[in-house]
Parts: structure tokens; C-alpha cells; sequence
């Protein structure tokens, strides 16, 4: 404890009733006080705060308090601090089991208010409770086999809630499947009578005659292809999340897929008023790839650079031939990503920042997304053998000091005969 400071106390208690009559009565007596509602909060204040003392209720909702003090010893740090227990004492070895945890002493509730800061002096002076050695013999037995027990149950408990919710997401991946077939299967039809309707004499000369007409029926079948690309879509990336990647391996000219993933986003670009340069003088080579796939994994490293990029920035993709793999890089001039979120970013459903503002479009400025669209690209990175990795000093919306996704891909990869030629 620092001379002159005030000491400061840790009090882990659920009870708000509790929480209060303490807090007050030891901020009256000088201390400064902080309390904790849960043991895995006392035990992450604790490392925060370094309090001079800790107050534990021993039956807290989480971890109990016998067992949040066995944790805290074993930190550096907390080897000595006293840890008091609060507690009723109701039941037999209750002491000596605190004890055996690694408690300094106890207070037994209900709490004399008016002895509690004399009682708290004591410990922070450096008093110690003994129990009988026999006694805490036994009960170091009695813990740990209780610890044992709850780990136990513990361990049954999330094995049962892990079934129920990979139950819950096939149901919910088998229902993406069907509604999404059934909605194609329909879509498909309308689509084919469009196209014949389009083509039928009395409409051609239809729209010959009017351009009103025309541009109503080509609408209609723009809206109908856009509707079938969303359910492909949905059916693709439900595929990919449950893990059911198969892929369709053929010669992909890598240039050219990142010039078609580019072109594919042009009003995006164009609205955005951003810059796009692409650069695959370097890379003139086919890999075996899947192409949609591969597709989808820059489209969606492009449509991030366009969303995380104010407007008016710039966007560089890069393809280039390295030793025995291609290295392809999306670098734009955006808001960037934090050192701590670099890795995490790449996990299902992970959103940096407010998610609050992720509402609507994919291309609007920090707009739109569920956090799928990076796990998706590390699946299917993943599935051809290669690697996904981005680079950014880190997040600063006013400097943009900008990110580079990479994706290095195998040229000979083990997914077919080695392959590899000038294109
Ligand atoms: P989302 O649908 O939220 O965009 P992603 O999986 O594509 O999900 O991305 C996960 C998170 O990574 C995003 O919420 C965003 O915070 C961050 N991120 C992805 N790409 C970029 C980028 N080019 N610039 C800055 N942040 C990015």
C-alpha cells in the first residue's frame, strides 16, 4: 500500500442490498471502494485495480468466492493480499474451507456495521485466522473434491448446450436450403417465360414501338437475374458457414477474375467516387482454382475496401507471382483495423466497431454486414491450401491510415495435377 493513499477495497457481492451498506460504510471510515457483482468480474477488477484488500462473498452466481480466491493466488500479484469472506458460516467446515481456499479470514454476516472498519484494519495489518490443522486437513480434501464436482457439471452443462445449438444452426442451415430452393425452383420458371416473352414477335415489335415498353420488360428480367444471384448467394455462403465447401476446380486466369470481381462493383466505385488501380502485370499465370468461389472471396475483400474507404479514396488490387504461390492484395485508403482486432476479424460473425452502423448497403460508407463476409474468404482461402492475413497500422477514421488484405494461393496446389501456365 502506497503512503498516503487511501487503501483500497475489492467487495465481490451479488447482493445490491449488501453492495450498498458496505460501499457506504467504508467510504464513511476513508476507504476507496469498488465493487464487483460476479466472481469472474471481481477477478478481472482485481487485476484492474490491485486493491489492497478484497471483501468475498463466498456464494456468489458464477464462480463461488472460495473458488475466485483459489484464481486470484495463483496471480501474480495477490499471493499476500487478505481476502476477507463475508459470510453467514452456516454450515459445518465452512471456515476451514475458506481457509483451505486460500482465504485470510472471515467476518461473519449479518455484518456489525459499526465493527466493520476496526475488522478491516486488522486484516490490512496483517491478521491471519487460524483453524485447526486436522480440521483444515480435511477440508483442503472437502474443496477440492467439490471443485472437481462443479467442473464436472459444468463441463455437462456446456457439452448439452453445445449439441442443442449445432442442432439449432442445422435446422436453421436446413432452412436456408429449402426456402432458398424453393424460391429458386419457381424463380427459374419465371424467368425462362420472360425471356420467351421478350423474345416473342408481338412483343419485339412491341418494343420497337415503344421504348417505355422495352425498358419495362427489361427491368422486369434485370430484377428477376438479381433476385436468382441473392438466392445463389444466400445458397453459397449457408454452404460455406455450415462447412460444406465443394469445390469446382478449373484453370482461373487470375487477372481476369479480379478485372471481372472489379467490374462487377463499378457504380459502387463510380457513387463512392472512389479510385480503383488494378496491377496483374506480375501475375499472368492460371491456377486451378474454383472460380466463384475465388470470385466471391475478392468481392468481398473489394466490397470491404469500399466500405471501410471514405469517399474519394483509393482502392489497389495486386496480383503477382511469388516463388510458388500467387499473392493477391486489396489495399485501400480507409478508416484501418486495430493491431487487437486483426486476428479476431476473421471469425464468424466479429464486427469491429459499433455495430450500430452496420445498417443497410454493402458499399456504403461502414454500412451493411453481418461480420460473415471475411470468415467466408478465410473458408474459402482455407479450402484451396492457401493463407489469409491483412496488414494495417491500425484504426484512425480521421488519418485513414488504410489496410492490405492478402491471399496467397498456391500455383501447384493438391487440389489437382500441378498446374500451372502463362497465360
Ligand atoms: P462485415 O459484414 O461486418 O463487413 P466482415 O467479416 O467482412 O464483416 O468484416 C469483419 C470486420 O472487419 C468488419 O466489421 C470491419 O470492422 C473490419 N473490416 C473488414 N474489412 C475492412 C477494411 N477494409 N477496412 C477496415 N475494416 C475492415
Amino acid at each position: 500500500m502506497a503512503a498516503g493513499k487511501r487503501p483500497t477495497i475489492l467487495y465481490i457481492e451479488d447482493d445490491a442490498g449488501s453492495q450498498l451498506l458496505v460501499l457506504r460504510t467504508l467510504q464513511h471510515a476513508g476507504y476507496e471502494v469498488h465493487i464487483a457483482p460476479n466472481g469472474l468480474s471481481g477477478i478481472d477488477m482485481a487485476r484492474i485495480h490491485q486493491p489492497d484488500l478484497i471483501l468475498m462473498d463466498i456464494n456468489l452466481p458464477d464462480l463461488s468466492g472460495r473458488e475466485v480466491t483459489t484464481r486470484l493466488r495463483a496471480m501474480p500479484g495477490f499471493k499476500h493480499t487478505p481476502i476477507v469472506a463475508l459470510t453467514a458460516l452456516s454450515h459445518a467446515g465452512e471456515r476451514e474451507k475458506a481457509i483451505a481456499a486460500g482465504l485470510t479470514g472471515y467476518i461473519a454476516k449479518p455484518l456489525d456495521i459499526d465493527a466493520l472498519p476496526a475488522q478491516i484494519a486488522e486484516y490490512l495489518a496483517g491478521k491471519q485466522d487460524h483453524v485447526d490443522p486436522q480440521a483444515l486437513a480435511e477440508a483442503r480434501t472437502a474443496y477440492s473434491q467439490e471443485v472437481v464436482e462443479r467442473l464436472e457439471s459444468k463441463i455437462r452443462q456446456l457439452e448439452r448446450a453445445y449439441s442443442d445449438l449445432k442442432r439449432l444452426d442445422r435446422m436453421k442451415e436446413a432452412f436456408i436450403q429449402l426456402t432458398s430452393h424453393e424460391l429458386r425452383t419457381p424463380l427459374t420458371v419465371i424467368y425462362g417465360y420472360g425471356r420467351l416473352l421478350q423474345e416473342s414477335p408481338v412483343v419485339a415489335r412491341l418494343a420497337q414501338e415503344d421504348q417505355e415498353f422495352a425498358a419495362l420488360v427489361d427491368t422486369l428480367l434485370e430484377g428477376i437475374e438479381r433476385m436468382a444471384a441473392v438466392i445463389n448467394e444466400i445458397l453459397l455462403v449457408s454452404r460455406i458457414a455450415s462447412g460444406r465447401i465443394e469445390l469446382v476446380v478449373n484453370p482461373v486466369q487470375v487477372g481476369a477474375l479480379i478485372e471481372k470481381v472489379v467490374a462487377d462493383y463499378a457504380r459502387a466505385i463510380e457513387q463512392r467516387r472512389q479510385r480503383v488501380i488494378v496491377d496483374t502485370t506480375q501475375a499472368h499465370v492460371r491456377i486451378y482454382a474454383d472460380r466463384d468461389l475465388l470470385a466471391l472471396a475478392l468481392a468481398n475483400l473489394l466490397s470491404n475496401a469500399i466500405k471501410y474507404t471514405p469517399d474519394g479514396g483509393t482502392i489497389i488490387l495486386r496480383a503477382m507471382l511469388h516463388g510458388d504461390h500467387v499473392l493477391i492484395t486489396v489495399q485501400d485508403t480507409g478508416i484501418g483495423i486495430d493491431k487487437a482486432e486483426q486476428a479476431l476479424i476473421f471469425e464468424r460473425f466479429y464486427t469491429a466497431g459499433d455495430t450500430q452502423l452496420h445498417a443497410s448497403s454493402k458499399v456504403a460508407f461502414r454500412g451493411g454486414g453481418l461480420g460473415l463476409g471475411l470468415a467466408i474468404c478465410a473458408e474459402i482461402v482455407k479450402a484451396h491450401d492457401g493463407r489469409i492475413w491483412v496488414d494495417s497500422p491500425g484504426r484512425d477514421e480521421q488519418r485513414l491510415p488504410g489496410s492490405v488484405f492478402s491471399i496467397a494461393l498456391p500455383t501447384r496446389s493438391k487440389l489437382s495435377e500441378p498446374y500451372l501456365e502463362e497465360a
